[in-house]
């Protein structure tokens, strides 16, 4: 066990976050410590960090990646940027330096790999060129459909496999909460930028409860799904039928996902997924025929037994399919999921194989026009790695960029779903989480409806 005194903080939150980028967590402390190094406290596994007492937290991160680079021999790529919005120090930055100066400085500032900050500013560059100014007097909503036909191996989402009557139960409920965030919206003037309704996969649901729950949002607030940006998701081919994707496409909605993870059959199979490759090119081919402006398309690099010959033959074809947007995840193995149950270091290993793969994603993508459009990362990712999303130019979903820039309001509906009330005055977003059980949603449902009340007041 290795034991690191951090001299001069008052937190080692940071510290902590940035020591498990390269040490498991059974396998270091981080202690925050004043004073000079006393000598019985350092065994040889100790160490003793920012002897000379600065106050600049980015300078003693850099020391510390430093002792801890020298230590196990990793330089990861990120640097010292542990967050989860590697973007958003970059637009700060870009406020005052262009985007070219930015990504000098955030190399120096952060440690930040060559890669790495070409990949951010090649995002900051799309996003000022391409996406309007914040309009934080708006807000963004979120519905959440937790319920899938199977569970995936990797999934530590609030989602679940439920008969019909409580998918009926679950919705009518569903439909009280649009009515009544529809109210409180109303009363305070607030008018919706963008709408996504994701899980889970909603289009477990039938063809009838998603009409239904569509038309109560649009009465609800007011809105026209053909007049601004409304996603759902219908991420499991094998819950699209025809009759679905033209309910949607008729109530307006123009953007839909279908996520394959991979095209291979055997790791569909190893990962619990109950369709095959086949179902998801049918699954692409329906959409088209229905005739939506962009499909997007999530890819996992880092499933298991997939090498990058696996992961190139899956975004080829995503490339071949034309997805106007294609998200290329790095597999996060967190708690709650089966994977992490059974190999509970699964994440720690092959960063480098998933590393190659995400160079020939930006290689792949980018040769085929796509941009890259906006990133996030997550704890437990095999080797601290990201998620980027890629677009055609002008095909980005702005859900996407304003979720991660929190500066708007986020009406969260539904079990698991997480709303924020976002206060200008303060550049402060609160927020307000509704219970994942979708059975105790149903149970404490006025209980959450008073919560809301009270903070979108
Ligand atoms: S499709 Fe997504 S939400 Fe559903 S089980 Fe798989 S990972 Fe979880």
């Amino acid at each position: 066990m290795y034991r690191f005194y951090i001299n001069n903080i008052d937190d080692d939150y940071h510290y902590m976050e940035l020591a498990r980028v390269f040490l498991p967590d059974d396998g270091f402390e981080t202690i925050a410590y004043s004073g000079k190094p006393v000598a019985h406290l350092l065994g040889s596994d100790s160490f003793f960090v920012n002897e000379k007492g600065s106050d600049d937290r980015e300078e003693i991160k850099r020391e510390f990646y430093e002792l801890l680079s020298c230590i196990t021999g990793m330089r990861p790529p990120w640097g010292t940027l542990t967050g989860v919005r590697p973007l958003k120090p970059a637009l700060e930055i870009c406020r005052e330096s262009s985007v070219d100066e930015m990504e000098c400085i955030i190399r120096e500032k952060y440690l930040m790999s060559e890669k790495k900050a070409s990949l951010i500013s090649g995002i900051a560059d799309y996003q000022l060129s391409h996406v309007s100014g914040i309009p934080w007097e708006k807000a963004s909503m979120y519905i959440g459909i937790p319920f899938c036909p199977t569970r995936c191996a990797y999934c530590s989402f609030a989602s679940n496999v439920a008969p019909a009557e409580e998918r009926e139960k679950y919705i009518s409920n569903l439909l009280k909460e649009v009515t009544c965030a529809g109210r409180l919206a109303e009363e305070n003037g607030t008018e919706l930028e963008s709408i996504y309704i994701g899980g889970g996969t909603p289009t477990t649901l039938s063809s009838e409860q998603l009409e239904s729950l569509i038309i109560r949002v649009s009465e609800a607030f007011h809105i026209d799904p053909a007049e601004l940006e409304f996603t759902v998701e219908a991420g499991r081919p094998d819950t699209i039928t025809k009759n679905k994707l033209d309910t949607l496409k008729s109530l307006g909605i123009s953007r839909i996902s279908i996520n394959p993870q991979s095209m291979k059959d055997e790791t569909l199979k190893l990962i619990g997924r109950d369709h095959s490759a086949d179902d998801i090119r049918e699954g692409f081919r329906i959409a088209r025929e229905t005739g939506f402006d962009v499909i997007n398309a999530d890819l996992i690099a880092g499933l298991p037994e997939e090498n990058v010959d696996d992961f190139e033959a899956s975004l080829r074809e995503m490339i071949g399919l034309k997805a106007e947007n294609i998200t290329i995840h790095t597999l996060s193995v967190k708690r709650g999921s089966r994977l992490r149950d059974n190999d509970p270091g699964y994440y720690r290993q092959n960063a480098e194989r998933v590393s190659a793969m995400l160079d020939l994603s930006r290689k792949m993508l980018s040769s085929a026009g796509y941009r890259p459009y906006y990133i996030y990362r997550q704890k437990h990712q095999i080797g601290a790695l990201e998620n980027v999303g890629w677009c055609l130019p002008g095909k980005h979903s702005l859900y996407n960029i304003r979720i991660m820039e929190d500066k708007q309001t986020v009406i969260g509906l539904g079990a698991g779903a997480v709303g924020k009330v976002y206060h200008p005055e303060e550049d402060r977003l609160e927020r307000i989480a509704n219970v994942s059980n979708y059975r105790i949603y149903s149970e404490r449902f006025d209980d959450m409806i008073s919560r809301k009340k009270e903070y979108y007041k």
